[in-house]
């Protein structure tokens, strides 16, 4: 077999291994790594590995990101993240009163002129 195919394959092995890598919710180049050094063996190793997640209740293997358990149904409540909404400070009656002056000043020196 030619190198040039020998090496093609084990970057496709590679790319495989490192979607199986991200789909299990891990981040960085771990997965394609693995495929690149140890070919099938790599996709083996990460599809074994799975999501590194455990549910606390049945120890089967949870999707990061996941809010139940496929397994048992447990609800996994640290996977959830936090819905922080940023909201805008309302404004108060002190900076709309300073906004409405600088308007009326504004004004005021537009006649002066
Ligand atoms: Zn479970």
């Amino acid at each position: 077999m030619d190198l040039l195919i020998v090496i093609v394959v084990w970057i496709i092995f590679g790319i495989i291994a490192g979607v199986i890598w991200h789909n299990n919710g891990r981040s960085g180049n771990g997965g394609f790594w693995l495929g690149i050094l140890l070919g099938p063996l790599g996709i083996i190793l990460v599809l074994v590995m799975g999501s590194g997640l455990a549910c606390p209740e049945c120890r089967g293997s949870v999707v990061r990101g996941a809010s139940r358990c496929k397994h048992c149904g447990a609800v996994l409540v640290s996977a959830s993240t936090p819905s922080a909404e940023p909201t805008a400070p309302p404004v108060s009656d002190r900076e709309r009163h300073r906004q409405m002056l600088e308007q009326f000043r504004a004004r005021q020196g537009e006649k002066g002129k």
